[in-house]
């Protein structure tokens, strides 16, 4: 986060933070307080959605763009959440006006949710001028979800814990791809609570040493990606909450089939989906892929997209002098 030293006041500033998908989702075991541990490796990408924040006399938000109708516009938006989090991080009243400008799919399974609140803490630190160190601003984003440090920090990292602790991945270059948006929403703690019935029904599930494999660190992913080879990372993007979201969206099947027919290297499901992400050799490759999954009829919308992008990033202040 940039620390500005204007000598005017910003009215407002606006922010804009990364959608995700997840190359590998490793999935331990339900823990006894009801979670689950994770290894995972996010890359950021392009989709974004663009947190405005603005001093007024009380605190508010709208939402609008791709989903808005299905976020809700009251204390429980994570944006919300978030400011009133930094807000008493920093004593502060916490009296302003969010306007989130959404692209990233509602419950979609690319924490667009999470992007909206870690645009809330960085548009909402630089309008305060707060001296906030990006340490800080990660301890207040994992209180708020396990999803909102990554949105923060962006690029490609492996993610462990619940998904909040983070160590960057090298990734060369420049990945792209493509995105078949569902037309119906996933809700995760319901995605979760099918893989532990899928794996409840299969006896002798999840012995320990089953439980350390579904946790071990996807290193030749990691090389993969070192080398910047999409051939070489297709055949490695896995997620073990695939099966559960297949369960619960069958014709899930049918999109990822359809992407692969199309040309994509490699499709998976985003995250606890129903977002389906495919790899693409190169950009004039996706732009392919997704004319022809549009044509298919398989999914409510097609985006493309490249990553890795940048973390959360202020976009610009309005300034009064
Ligand atoms: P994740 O991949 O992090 O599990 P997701 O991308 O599947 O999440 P989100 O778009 O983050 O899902 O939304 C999940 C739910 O959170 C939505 O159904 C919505 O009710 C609620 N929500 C609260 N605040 C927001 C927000 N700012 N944007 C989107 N959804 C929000």
């Amino acid at each position: 986060m940039s620390r500005t030293s204007l000598s005017v006041v910003s009215d407002s500033v606006t922010a804009r933070a990364p959608s995700k998908v997840n190359l590998h989702l490793g999935v331990g075991p339900r823990r006894d307080d009801g979670y689950h541990d994770l290894v995972t490796v996010f890359q950021a990408l392009s989709l974004h959605d663009d947190i405005r924040v603005a001093r007024a006399n009380e605190m508010s938000v709208t939402v609008r763009g791709e989903g808005a109708a299905s976020v809700p516009a009251d204390d429980s938006n994570l944006a919300v959440r978030a400011a009133l989090a930094l807000a008493d991080w920093a004593d502060r009243s916490g009296k302003v006006a969010i306007d989130i400008d959404k692209t990233i799919p509602v419950a979609g399974g690319m924490a667009g949710g999470s992007a909206d609140a870690a645009g809330a803490l960085v548009a909402l630190a630089a309008l305060w001028k707060l001296d906030i160190g990006r340490d800080d601003l990660a301890t207040i984003a994992a209180g708020l979800g396990s999803d909102v440090p990554f949105a923060l920090h962006g690029n490609t990292a492996l993610g462990t814990g619940r998904g909040e602790r983070l160590m960057q991945v090298l990734s060369r270059g420049e990945f792209h791809w493509v995105l078949a948006l569902a037309r119906d929403g996933l809700s995760t703690p319901a995605v979760y609570h099918e893989l532990d019935r899928l794996r409840d029904s299969r006896s002798g599930e999840c012995a320990d040493d089953a439980a350390r494999d579904l946790l071990r660190r996807p290193d030749e992913l990691m090389q993969a990606l070192a080398s910047g080879d999409p051939h070489a990372v297709a055949p490695l993007l896995h997620n073990d909450l695939q099966p559960a979201a297949l369960s619960l969206q069958p014709t899930l099947r049918r999109t990822l089939r359809a992407g692969i027919d199309a040309g994509a290297l490699g499709g998976i499901v985003s995250g606890s989906g129903p977002t389906c992400a495919f790899l693409c050799a190169d950009e004039t490759g996706a732009v392919n892929v997704a004319a022809e999954l549009s044509g298919a009829g398989v999914a409510r919308s097609v985006r493309t997209a490249s990553g890795p992008a940048a973390g959360t990033r202020v976009l610009g202040a309005d300034l009064r002098h």
